[in-house]
């Protein structure tokens, strides 16, 4: 099985290691290697390349401890949950909607906990460790609780996406941005989810990397002037329509995606393509990925539509990698509510508009003295309320009540009139949505691994396991091997080490073991080109460079190594085009 290849040769080259090994390890948790490391901040450096450089959507950086407030309002408090079954005899835990649709072979997923319950009594289904009865199923919060300062008051949680720092700090934002749409900002770093149990190595992660972006466009404009130039490219959907008539996936145009009504705005169809380009610049194959369209059942309620990148692995099916989803108002509506802030944009219209509007006129006197310390936020609340309903209430009741904390006030006639007149107005003031890109790094990168796996033969027609990893996102791009551990051409091999690292390209000194030996561990690490200094360079001055994936040679001038290097990860010159 490739998985358990790759992984193998991951932990063995120091990519990925399960955490804590020392101490039994703990599921849902993986480090980073030297390597690993390596690979995912080249990764991520080409994501900003694209959305932060090209997009011009800045990043941000906000806590990874979010108060319960916050957290309340985005809806994670109350509907971050998976419904969890546990067994009464050995206490394993179980997803019960996996469970039953493993028992039953059915798709239950969505189903409120109390069907499930009655799911699991109507068909028997037990324990699968010890056959005990299943307890009654139950939402389980999937985020880490935690307190914030000594005295444990205040509530606190691990962020479960970075999303949300963004929407919080819409105000000021927008205020970078001048108040005008369309904007987007980006937001890089972890997020937590106290997964039940997961059993998927490096796909179901407790603290995982999300680089998610938010794009906060005008509700009524979903256009992008970036269309026009892409709409003939083409990008492969798996649309509901295709997953309801079970078909594959398939090419559409960009522009044919939106004219059948599979994608329903341009910028979400740009999005995806935009997403397609960055993945396969980093090297995953394109028929190993695909955007499938989240069914009605499997989206958000809030959401309008929602894509899922997904990858073909071997050992767990298509996994979702990326969703880009239109959330509508959702979030900063949310957030509108509880936090009392206005986080609109002011949309001045094109022309001046004159509406005929009924308008409050306070008598600020009587007001005053009657409302005292509560004026000012009384006025608030009549501004923000339909003047129908006061003046249909003064009509009826004869007065309109405002309550403010204790205090019940009879708002009457002599304390306010309504007149109709007539308003200019620039614009209005809307509540953006948001098109929202988001990345799981951490899948990213073992899709990455997983299809960077090789297996061929060598020149001696052995098998060559290797990581086909294009040269611009591999962590080492060049190992420097003295044919031989002899003084005279190690000190030229350290040089040259010492050189091109100089000229901001990483390469590794290698001298332990036979060539053929280092050849094969570089190969492992997914290393592109490898430098050989042999006795013929101390007279012509010369090294030989082969490359990893073709096993070609050429012969170069020590001079030129940096030179050559830096092309090649350019994509300025191809391999066969070195002038030897
Ligand atoms: P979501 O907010 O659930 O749509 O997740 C956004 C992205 O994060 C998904 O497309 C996945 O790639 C990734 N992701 C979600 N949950 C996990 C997890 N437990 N471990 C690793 N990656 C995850």
């Amino acid at each position: 099985m490739t998985n358990n290849k790759m992984i193998s040769i991951a932990k063995k080259r120091g990519y990925l290691y399960p955490s804590f090994e020392i101490y039994s390890g703990v599921a849902g948790f993986y480090d980073y290697g030297p390597l690993g490391s390596m690979l995912k901040n080249n990764i991520l450096n080409l994501w900003r390349q694209y959305y932060t450089v090209q997009e011009g959507y800045y990043e941000i950086e906000s806590p990874t401890v979010m108060p319960k407030e916050a957290l309340k309002a985005s809806g994670h408090v109350d509907n971050f949950t998976d419904p969890m079954t546990q067994c009464h005899d050995c206490q394993q835990v179980y997803r019960a909607d996996h469970i039953i649709g493993e028992a039953i072979n059915k798709e239950v997923e969505g189903l409120p906990d109390s069907k499930l319950t009655e799911i699991i009594a109507e068909n028997n289904i037990t324990c699968t460790e010890c056959g005990g009865k299943l307890e009654d199923v139950y939402s389980y919060n999937l985020m880490f609780k935690t307190k914030i300062g000594a005295n444990g008051k205040k509530i606190g949680y691990m962020r479960p996406e970075t999303a949300q720092g963004i929407f919080i700090a819409f105000k000021r934002l927008a205020r970078f941005y001048k108040d005008k749409l369309p904007f987007g900002v980006v937001q890089i770093g972890k997020a937590y989810r106290n997964e039940l149990s997961p059993r998927q190595g490096m796909i179901r992660l407790r603290e995982f990397t999300l680089a998610e972006t938010e794009i906060f466009v005008d509700p009524t404009d979903k256009t992008t002037p970036k269309f026009d130039s892409i709409k003939n490219e083409k990008i492969k959907l798996f649309s509901q329509q295709l997953q309801e008539e079970n078909k594959e996936a398939e090419y559409f145009t960009v522009k044919e995606a939106l004219e059948q009504n599979i994608v329903p705005s341009e910028i979400l169809a740009y999005q995806i393509y935009l997403a397609k380009t960055f993945l396969t610049e980093i090297g995953l194959p394109e028929n190993k990925f695909r955007f499938r369209q989240n069914l009605p059942d499997e989206r958000a309620h809030y959401a309008l539509d929602c894509w899922d990148g997904e990858v073909e692995t071997d050992e767990y099916g298509w996994i979702e990698i990326l969703g880009i989803a239109d959330r509508t108002d959702y979030d900063l509506s949310s957030h509108i509510k509880d936090s009392k802030e206005d986080l609109t944009i002011f949309k001045e219209y094109d022309t001046v508009k004159t509406v005929t509007k009924t308008v409050p006129i306070i008598n600020n006197k009587n007001f005053g003295r009657t409302l005292k310390k509560d004026s000012t936020e009384a006025k608030e609340i009549i501004e923000n309320t339909n003047p129908e309903t006061i003046i249909n209430s003064i009509k009826e009741n004869g007065s309109y009540i405002i309550t403010i904390g204790n205090n019940n006030y009879d708002i009457d006639e002599t304390l306010i009139t309504f007149e109709t007149k007539k308003i200019e107005e620039k614009g209005e003031k809307v509540v953006p949505h948001v098109i929202e890109p988001s990345f799981g790094v951490d899948r990213i990168v073992y899709s990455l691994l997983l299809h960077s796996y090789t297996e061929d033969e060598n020149e001696d027609k052995e098998t060559r396991k290797y990581l086909r990893i294009t040269p611009q996102i591999a962590p080492v791009k060049a190992v420097i091997l003295p044919l031989v551990n002899k003084e005279e051409l190690t000190t030229i091999a350290k040089d040259i080490e010492f050189e091109t690292r100089k000229n901001n390209l990483i390469t590794m000194y290698d001298v332990s073991g036979t060539i053929g030996r280092r050849y094969a561990r570089s190969d492992e690490i997914g290393v592109p080109y490898a430098i050989t200094i042999d006795y013929d360079s101390l007279e012509d001055k010369k090294v030989t460079i082969r490359s990893r994936d073709t096993l070609k040679q050429k012969r170069i001038f020590i001079t030129e190594i940096s030179k050559v290097l830096t092309d090649l990860l350019n994509n300025n010159i191809k391999f066969e085009e070195i002038t030897e």
